[in-house]
């Protein structure tokens, strides 16, 4: 007999983790703040499946980086001052986090986990007709300078040894790959098992399927208050007024997880890191494979028939509002790279703006707390939401059927921080 399950947030990581939960037979509750039909940091994102992305934002020389950034509102990472001791006590354990022994310690868990969910994505394809067109044509990193494709020529040979493959490639056969795409760079990398998928459909199938399987939905209704009796979570309070009980909670509210926890005496640090996206319904060309333009730190990626642009990494609170000037600075550097992208074709396009949930160490919080026995959390994904969702589910799902998880989740502590 299955055990009642409550999930919390409906993001892509709670659906995944739902979807996980009805394959192994509980029965499933899950609680979403906004309407069934709400936008979110899930949908609008690049759509790229990238175990190449093994590297935490957390690395030597990245805090200085974020400092440098307060002073230059247009840098793709941006650090907005403000008076905030969360961010304070966030940027001290970012700045601990940031050595290279502990970011090359993030590499293996990281890589494990993202080459478990493509795992988990392909088996996904095929049981939902691939209804969110995941296409494995791999990822081109485009660099415009010698010292940057040196940067990620030597990523690329780490990734060798992690045995996720990589290629470096010249000017002229990067093109000949995609032969109607222009591009202005030295060369790339191509991470030839990195796949792209389109982000919406994946969330709408998701909904669909599981509200067939007999999920119960509750959208437009948020968590207030945690019930717990003796070390357990018995219920959580809802803005309806009504207690829901479960035998068991899973918690993925993403950006909004240090709020949402309150009153649990947990402490799970993640600052949201807003970016945006714009999307060309009609694009003069399109490319086969996504791609990312390297100093400027855009994401391009193909869906459908259309091209969608994404990425700067702003740090300024849980604000939803779109700041144009970056906006326009992602814009202007796109044409550097791809002559064929003007800033006149995104003129009329509305951007869209998504908080990525951000742990200090980049690593994701999924596992049990000591503190709740009942109580699971997966949140805190960063830019990797996307690609780590069906192997966070499954992993949830491990501990719900108290099996052995399929990825070892020590280093993705909920309670590393304390
Ligand atoms: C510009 C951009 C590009 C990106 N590109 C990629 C990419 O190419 N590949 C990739 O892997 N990742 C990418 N990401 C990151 C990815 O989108 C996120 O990591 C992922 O969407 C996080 O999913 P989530 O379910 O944890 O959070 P969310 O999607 O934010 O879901 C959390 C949900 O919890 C709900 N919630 C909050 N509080 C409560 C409450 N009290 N009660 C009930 N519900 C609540 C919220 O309303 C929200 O719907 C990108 C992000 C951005 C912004």
């Amino acid at each position: 007999m299955g055990k009642t399950v409550v999930i919390v947030g409906g993001g892509v990581i709670g659906l995944a983790c739902a979807h996980y939960a009805v394959q192994s037979g509980h029965r499933v509750t899950l609680i979403e703040r906004q309407p069934a039909d709400h936008d979110g940091c899930s949908l609008g994102n690049a759509g790229m499946v990238v175990p190449s992305h093994f590297v935490p934002l957390a690395v030597p020389g990245m805090a200085w980086s974020a400092l440098k950034s307060m002073f230059t509102p247009s840098a793709p990472i941006h650090l907005r001052p403000r008076l905030s001791p969360a961010l304070l006590r966030w940027g001290f354990d970012f700045l601990r986090a940031s050595t290279t022994a502990r970011a090359t310690a993030a590499r293996l868990p990281l890589r494990d986990l993202a080459l478990f969910s493509l795992a988990c994505y392909q088996r996904l394809a095929t049981e939902q007709h691939n209804r969110f067109a995941l296409r494995q044509h791999g990822l081109y990193v485009l660099c415009r300078d010698e010292h940057t494709l040196q940067e990620e020529a030597c990523l690329a040979a780490e990734a060798q040894r992690l045995g996720v493959p990589a290629e470096v490639l010249d000017a002229r056969a990067l093109q000949a790959r995609e032969p109607g795409f222009q591009m202005r760079a030295v060369g790339a990398i191509r991470h030839t098992l990195d796949a792209h998928l389109t982000p919406q459909a994946l969330v709408q199938g998701l909904r669909t399927s599981l509200a067939e399987a007999g999920v119960e939905f509750q959208w437009g209704t948020a968590v207030k208050r945690w019930v717990t009796t003796r070390g357990k979570v018995s219920g959580v309070q809802t803005t309806t007024g009504a207690v829901v009980g479960a035998d068991a909670f899973v918690l993925t509210t993403g950006a909004w997880t240090p709020e949402t926890t309150q009153g649990l005496q947990l402490r799970l640090p993640i600052q949201a890191g807003k970016g945006y996206s714009l999307t060309l319904p009609t694009p003069p060309v399109l490319p086969q494979a996504c791609f990312i333009l390297a100093e400027a730190r855009i994401a391009v990626t193909p869906m459908g028939q259309t091209l969608r642009f994404a990425g700067t990494l702003e740090l300024a609170g849980l604000n939803e509002t779109v700041a144009q000037r970056r906006v326009q600075a992602m814009v202007s550097n796109v044409a550097g790279y791809l002559p064929q992208f003007t800033p006149d074709q995104f003129a009329g396009i509305t951007p869209w703006q998504g908080l990525r949930p951000i742990t200090p160490d980049g690593l994701p919080y999924i596992g049990r707390t000591r503190r709740w026995q009942n109580l699971i959390v997966a949140s805190g994904h960063a830019m990797m939401g996307l690609s780590l969702a069906p192997g966070t589910g499954r992993l949830v799902s491990d501990l719900l059927d108290e099996r052995a998880p399929a990825v070892g989740l020590d280093p993705f502590s909920p309670e590393r921080f304390g």
